[in-house]
């Protein structure tokens, strides 16, 4: 991104500055010793040399020149000392300050990101909407049954960017921090299924449980939210008369969750990418019924995160697929 590349620049310059003020103040201190050293041994060799004592004019000129001649070499090697710290110091600073601001940098460019995509995502409904309404405005012979047509239309529409509206809002808060309490998973499960009852009940899906008792360290809303996911897609992406099953259990000292299903199942070359935000397999698009905006299951992925659970899925075409909720 370049409005990084100039944040790299300037920390890296801040760096460097700190480098060099430090290195300076360094080479100043050694600098004032050693020269005081230097002083303070040539004071020593003229006082207990006899022959400096007799002919002090003589020899003050040498020792003039030795004292001169290490200042020199000293003054040097600070020198290069610094050049060599500023030389290394920018290549660490530059080092340092990209791993300082990567971290930042993809955050924001998730945002960007995930603006786009929703924006995207918005823009179809309210196109199609705009298309009815323009078309309904224009034609001077529209009856009152086309118009509420027309309206009916739209509120689906409507509906439509509102159930995407509250997708996003979740989405935005599914990072959130969340506090751990111990929760009864066969209890979350049992809810779920009897408010998701009536949608399995309309196509005639069977939803068999078989809870064990499960206590897991997590967030109550979240569990439901997930476990609501998955059995919603469940009923969604199964044909009628079938049957889902619906299982807590606890093994090597973990808590499962599993919600199975014999519907149209997902190919091994989508199955990498069903958790990502906005993505629908080939196979859901083409069931036109089947409403979605490919955002449930990042929701779940996410919230299962922030409550430190995983989700895992097996699934292939025609067999149906497996989620597993594990704690
Ligand atoms: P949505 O259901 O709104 O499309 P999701 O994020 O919940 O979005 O799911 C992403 C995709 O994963 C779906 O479009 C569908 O292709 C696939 N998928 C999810 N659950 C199932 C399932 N139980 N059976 C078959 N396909 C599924």
């Amino acid at each position: 991104m370049k409005a990084f590349d100039s944040a790299y620049l300037r920390l890296t310059g801040w760096y460097v500055l700190i480098i060099m003020v430090i290195s300076l103040m360094f080479s100043v201190w050694v600098h004032s010793q050693a020269t005081r050293e230097i002083r303070m041994s040539v004071d020593r060799i003229v006082q207990e040399s006899p022959l400096v004592r007799v002919f002090p004019g003589r020899f003050q000129a040498v020792i003039e020149e030795h004292v001169q001649d290490s200042h020199r070499r000293l003054i040097v090697r600070l020198v290069s000392l610094n050049a060599l710290v500023l030389a290394v110091g920018a290549i660490a600073s530059y080092g340092l300050a990209r791993r300082t601001l990567r971290p930042i940098e993809e955050s924001v460019e998730a945002q960007h990101r995930f603006t786009a995509d929703a924006s995207h995502e918005l823009r179809t409904p309210l196109a199609a909407m705009k298309a009815e309404i323009e078309v309904g405005l224009r034609d001077k012979k529209l009856t009152k049954n086309e118009a509420v047509g027309l309206l009916r239309s739209s509120l689906e529409e409507v509906d439509r960017l509102e159930h995407l509206a509250e997708g996003l809002l979740v989405l935005t808060q599914a990072d959130a921090v969340r506090p751990l309490t111990p929760v009864s998973l066969e209890e979350i499960a049992a809810k779920v299924t009897r408010r998701l009852q009536a949608l399995a009940e309309a196509k005639h899906i069977a939803v068999k449980r078989q809870l064990k008792p499960v206590i897991v360290p997590a967030e109550e809303a979240a569990v439901d939210k997930i476990i609501s996911i998955l059995l919603d897609n469940a009923i969604k992406y199964s044909p009628a008369h079938t049957e889902i099953t619906l299982k807590t259990y606890q093994k090597d000292g973990h808590g499962f969750l599993k919600v199975e299903d014999h519907g149209i199942g997902i190919r091994s070359s989508e199955l990498p990418h069903i958790f990502d935000r906005f993505y629908r397999a080939d196979s859901s698009r083409s069931v036109a019924s089947v409403a979605g905006h490919g955002l449930g299951l990042s929701i779940a992925k996410r919230l299962a995160e922030s409550i430190n659970a995983t989700i895992d899925v097996k699934s292939g075409p025609g067999k149906g697929s497996e989620f597993t909720l594990r704690f």
